[in-house]
């Protein structure tokens, strides 16, 4: 419980139908996508502008008051788990699209912003924000730039942090501030806007994103290649990049994630295949055509056993539509699923699902493989059951493997979903202690008291995927 004066100012910042503070409507802003993180808030406010947001912002800051901002709760690392209790700081009423600049190319909007309806209204325009978490119909733009989403078009496209230009956000002391603009070209100062994307919602809070967007590609085809073997999988992976090829997406699905896809969409996805590349390319519709061909060749002679080309645009959507339903179809298979982000240079993809399915066996437990395989980036997902602490203990030393294995393979903890509570305990043997040190030293510059999303990041000792709820 929060002091009752705290919750009179919150009521007069934003009025009642802006502040939950019973019990029964905090739940669902307790846990984010994450499995068996959980911690009641002591309330939740809904600010429905920067002015509102600097004001509660001070009031925490006066009042020594935990504080944590939120998007949709679709983050798949604890990050918006208000773990030490406090405020939660939801977001989603800042969802206007102020603008779509045709002349400098670029769109400014508030966080609130779900991702897709971004997507569409820059298409309508014939304008493209390429990047395109799994979550896309779901996430708030503020989420994606907090975690630096990434998603299918990362090979080609890169990833959120490669398209955001300007930030307004708050400070947790309520001061504002304004980062970047719309100039291409800006190397004043230290890069804020860059040091707040990917922060976690641990430095600033932001209230206004301004983006550079692409023309949108005249057209794009999308095709599957099967394979028999991980490793050919891994090794087209390679040979298409080596051929000078960067398709805009290039998925990979193991064969239990083929599965499960499958019996949940119907999208005509092969099951008795080891592993599957989805591939879209887009550009010019002769160099698609082309390009396309090319990749064909390359994966038959890694062996494909064959290439199927979408028929047309809406076959091709409704290949990538499945695979952006890996997480609910796995879901459907164990009553708890816990999807991890581990990411490996390229050329060590093989290895790592390798390794993959061998720590899974040595550890007796279900983990299926997906993810973006152009990037390294995969998907390990544990197919578990939160009720069976023996299981879950063996999920935990399984993906304990899993990162070590990654780091040493020259890869990193966490490619897309962030570190949050997840991934806290990895920090330092990711980055070593004075690396640490130096980032620690941000936080304190940006947030002295540590009221913004504390317990995130740094916290070594952060007990992973315990239930951690306190009594209403
Ligand atoms: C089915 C599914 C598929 C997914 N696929 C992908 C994928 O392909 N690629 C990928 O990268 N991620 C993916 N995700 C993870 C998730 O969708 C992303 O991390 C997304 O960016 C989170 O957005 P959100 O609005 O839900 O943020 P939340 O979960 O609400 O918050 C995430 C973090 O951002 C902070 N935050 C939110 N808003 C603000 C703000 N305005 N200011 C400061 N901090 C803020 C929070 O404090 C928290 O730390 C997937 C998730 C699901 C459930």
């Amino acid at each position: 419980m929060l002091p009752a004066q705290i919750y009179d100012a919150l009521l007069d910042i934003v009025g009642s139908a802006y502040l939950r503070i019973e019990p029964s409507q905090l739940v669902p802003y307790s846990y984010d996508a994450t499995p068996l993180f959980q911690h009641l808030p002591d309330a939740v406010v809904f600010p429905g502008s920067t002015d509102e947001v600097a004001r509660i912002l001070r009031l925490c800051a006066q009042t020594n008051t935990k504080i944590v901002p939120r998007g949709n709760g679709s983050g798949l690392s604890g990050g918006a788990v208000p773990i030490e209790g406090g405020i939660v700081l939801e977001m989603n009423r800042l969802h206007a699209l102020d603008e779509i600049d045709t002349a400098n190319l670029t769109a400014t909007f508030g966080p609130g912003l779900v991702t897709s309806q971004l997507s569409k209204a820059v298409e309508a325009q014939g304008l493209f924000y390429p990047p395109d978490p799994g979550s896309v119909v779901i996430s708030s733009l503020g989420g994606n730039v907090a975690e630096c989403a990434g998603g299918m078009r990362g090979l080609k496209y890169g990833v959120t942090k490669d398209y955001v230009l300007g930030l307004e956000a708050v400070l947790p002391n309520g001061e504002v501030i304004r980062t970047g603009g719309k100039n291409t070209k800006d190397v004043a100062g230290y890069d804020l806007t860059k040091l707040l994307i990917g922060s976690e919602g641990t430095l600033a809070v932001i209230t206004e994103i301004t983006v550079k967007l692409l023309p949108k590609p005249a057209a794009k085809q999308t095709a599957m290649a099967l394979f028999d073997t991980l490793s050919q999988a891994a090794a087209a992976v390679a040979a298409i990049i080596a051929g000078r090829i960067l398709p805009a997406t290039l998925e990979f699905l193991d064969q239990p994630t083929l599965k499960a896809v499958e019996a949940y969409t119907h999208a005509g996805l092969p099951t008795d295949v080891a592993a599957l590349l989805l591939i879209e390319q887009d550009g010019a519709a002769v160099v698609v055509q082309e390009e396309m061909e090319r990749i064909a060749a390359i994966c038959r002679q890694q062996g494909a056993r064959e290439v199927r080309l979408a028929r047309d645009a809406q076959e091709g959507e409704a290949l990538m539509s499945a695979r952006r339903a890996t997480l609910p179809a796995l879901s459907r298979l164990r009553p708890t699923t816990i999807l991890e982000d581990a990411t490996v240079p390229r050329a060590q993809l093989a290895t790592m699902v390798e390794r993959i399915n061998a720590i899974a066996a040595h550890h007796g437990v279900m983990i299926s493989t997906f993810g973006h395989a152009g990037d390294g980036n995969l998907h390990p997902t544990a197919l578990t059951d939160a009720r069976n602490p023996e299981e879950i203990e063996a999920v935990e030393q399984a993906f304990d493997d899993i990162f070590r294995t990654a780091l040493q393979l020259g890869g990193t903890i966490t490619g897309e979903h962030g570190v949050g509570l997840a991934k806290a305990a990895y920090m330092e043997v990711r980055f070593g202690k004075a690396a640490i040190e130096v980032m620690k030293g941000i936080k304190r510059a940006f947030d002295p008291q540590g009221i913004l999303n504390p317990g995130k990041m740094f916290a070594a000792q952060t007990p992973r995927r315990v239930v951690v709820n306190h009594d209403p």
